[in-house]
């Protein structure tokens, strides 16, 4: 039986554990936390799930929350006008085609660990060093390092410059979870994906169900040196949601009312920090000349700004999933695991695009607003954008090309018009 060793138990890691498992696959974690640290741990992300990624995880029977998660069942778009106005200049909403889910990573990957423990797999608890990785590589056909995003990997998996194009982070990222105060629900508006964009950043918003029930997240990405860059010194969770309401009472006032009525859903739930948005080359070599694969976050970081990387961190299990079994009894060589990682890139590369594409310095460009602004009018409009955080790869010659972007609004309205 092929034994696969995998560095790191996140939604990566875990959902290429237990689908190759379901294949009989002698297969091993090894990861820093036990389920019980993760599940009472901080917060992790804000996982916004879309229709293809969690399609794989109805098909490995790994979909333990559908009866509980809310349904995520479309996107809300505003763009805030002049600075200081209480109404956005657009402002509109959108069905997604089949609803997005977002479970607290906390919750899954504690259960995950459990069910991947429960179908015989291994896990074994320890933080691996790069010098531990050869070992692994004699004990294992194949090892996979999925330990997320930073620079413990740098030299193992370096960064390949003509795919990344920022050095630095693009945003300061502050998010928090809320529950109602008392015993009102949240309100209307916090159905569905809110994504907001002001002259400072971006305020995202979603219904979470998370390690206590239901909760609302609510993320802010602030510009480097902007008003919505201010969680460095933030102390706790208190502070965290007093700057969370000011910011949307200054920035977003459309939405104040948002957190009104709401309480921080515990002292663990809140995030700060930035995210280096890198790709990199995801074969190392180790010193004994053995070969490891790179992948979810540790093989291509987007920035969460478009809510891509856990559900390309989805995409990666089942590529090179579909990788290893296609290869069969064959050794997992470079040449291998080149593939794997070209088979994932095929579809990541459009995330990654779309998401740069959104850090961009400056005001968003103009046929982009244009095209936003049309959304108003034009439901096709609003949809296919919408679309686009499901599947990026309609950016790509459409919201790139200034022209065809142009084109395209021309001709819904010559369409709506006959
Ligand atoms: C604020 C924020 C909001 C986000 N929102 C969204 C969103 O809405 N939608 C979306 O799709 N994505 C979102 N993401 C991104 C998403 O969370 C990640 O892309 C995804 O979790 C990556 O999965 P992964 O398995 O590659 O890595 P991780 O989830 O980071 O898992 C890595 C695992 O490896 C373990 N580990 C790390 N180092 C070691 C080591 N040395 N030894 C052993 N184990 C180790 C960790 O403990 C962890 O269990 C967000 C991220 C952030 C930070």
């Amino acid at each position: 039986m092929r034994r696969i060793g995998i560095v790191g138990a996140g939604q990566a890691g875990l959902v290429l554990g237990l689908g190759l498992r379901r294949h009989g696959y002698d297969v091993t974690i090894v990861t820093e936390r036990s389920a019980e640290a993760v599940r009472g741990g901080r917060l992790i992300s804000n996982q916004c799930l879309f229709h293809p990624a969690l399609t794989r995880e109805r098909e490995l029977g790994i979909n333990f929350w559908d009866a509980y998660a809310p349904e995520i069942d479309g996107v809300s778009v505003t763009v805030a006008g002049e600075p200081g106005a209480d109404e956005p200049r657009i402002a509109w909403r959108a069905p997604f085609d089949h609803p997005a889910q977002s479970v607290d990573q906390r919750v899954k990957v504690s259960e995950w660990m459990t069910g991947f423990a429960r179908l015989g797999g291994e896990i074994r608890q320890r933080r691996v060093s790069p010098e531990d990785l050869d070992d692994y590589a004699r004990e294992f056909d194949l090892v996979l390092v999925a330990a997320g995003r930073g620079p413990q990997f740098d030299a193992l998996f370096p960064r390949n410059a003509i795919l990344s194009p920022y050095s630095e982070p693009q945003r300061s990222i502050g998010i928090l979870y809320v529950k109602p105060a008392g015993d009102e629900p949240l309100p209307a508006i916090t159905s569905g994906l809110s994504v907001n964009l002001s002259d400072g950043g971006e305020f995202f918003g979603l219904p979470v169900w998370s390690v206590d029930g239901p909760v609302y997240g609510a993320g802010f990405f602030g510009f480097p040196g902007g008003p919505l860059d201010c969680w460095d010194d933030v102390a706790d969770t208190e502070q965290h949601f007093e700057i969370a309401r000011n910011l949307l009472r200054t920035s977003f006032p459309w939405l104040a009312g948002l957190l009104e009525n709401t309480r921080p859903s515990g002292p663990l739930d809140a995030l700060r920090g930035r995210v280096q948005p890198v790709v990199r080359q995801p074969v190392g070599t180790l010193p004994s000349g053995a070969k490891v694969l790179a992948m979810g976050d540790t093989a291509v970081t987007n920035d969460p700004v478009a809510g891509q990387g856990a559900n390309m961190a989805a995409h990666a299990a089942r590529s090179y999933e579909e990788a290893i079994l296609e290869h069969g009894d064959r050794p997992f060589d470079e040449e291998f695991m080149r593939r794997a990682f070209a088979r994932y890139w095929d579809r990541a590369r459009y995330s990654t695009r779309f998401t740069n594409d959104l850090l961009e310095p400056g005001p968003p460009p103009d046929h982009l607003l244009e095209t936003l602004e049309a959304g108003q009018e034009f439901p096709e409009v609003a949809h296919r954008f919408a679309q686009l955080f499901v599947n990026p790869a309609d950016y790509l010659g459409w919201l790139t090309d200034p022209t065809a972007a142009r084109a395209y609004l021309a001709d819904v309205e010559a369409r709506t018009a006959s």
